[in-house]
């Protein structure tokens, strides 16, 4: 017998998350995409809650997500805000209700469950896959969309937490958020 993979234990895990989703009342009518849009928006910073962000981090193309985008605005669950600077830019942020939504269905208590079942080898597995995602991002060239506070750029300025890059104040709750911008120290995780 075949011994069973990385691969499929992702395909399994991810297509138990895909039915989780399907299960809950107010998600059950968006596509996947939408929902990942959505859980994407609720994690990212300022500098990546744009169309092209949003793009970026599910590697669509630009038309899919557009689409998306409009159902969820639609559906009164996302908002778009022009760029204070760049009016042909825009923000996109979920609205109180999809906030609300979004902070009481994550992180999914499947996992929560299953990881605290794990004991002390929970936290030893997501060291372990979060090193496998930087291998992944890294031969495959793409954006590590890691945390803030991991990243080089990542600076203090008065007690305060500095944007080295933007050259710009960020908040404490930023250094908790994912940046499309975001470049790994050489020897660190990044999400
Ligand atoms: S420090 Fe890095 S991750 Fe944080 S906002 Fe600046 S570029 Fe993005």
């Amino acid at each position: 017998m075949t011994a069973i993979t990385l691969f499929d234990l992702f395909e399994r895990l991810s297509s138990l998350m895909r039915m989780w989703h399907r299960q809950h009342p107010l998600l059950a009518d968006l596509q996947p995409i939408q929902v990942s849009a959505l859980i994407y928006l609720s994690r990212c910073n300022r500098y990546s809650d744009t169309p092209l962000g949003v793009t970026e981090y599910l590697g669509l193309t630009k038309g899919t997500v557009s689409q998306s985008l409009k159902v969820l605005e639609a559906k009164g669950l996302i908002v778009k805000t022009p760029d204070a600077r760049d009016k042909r830019s825009v923000h996109l942020q979920l609205t109180d209700t999809s906030r609300t939504l979004i902070d009481s269905l994550l992180p999914p208590t499947l996992l929560i469950d299953g990881e605290a079942r794990l004991a002390e080898r929970g936290p030893q597995l997501t060291a372990l896959l979060a090193e496998l995602l930087v291998e992944v991002q890294r031969s495959a060239d793409v954006p590590s969309f890691g945390l803030c506070a991991t990243c080089r750029f990542h600076q203090h300025v008065a007690g305060q937490p500095f944007c080295g890059l933007t050259q710009e104040p960020l908040s404490q709750s930023d250094a908790t958020l994912i940046c499309r911008e975001h470049q790994a120290h050489e020897a660190c995780v990044s999400a």
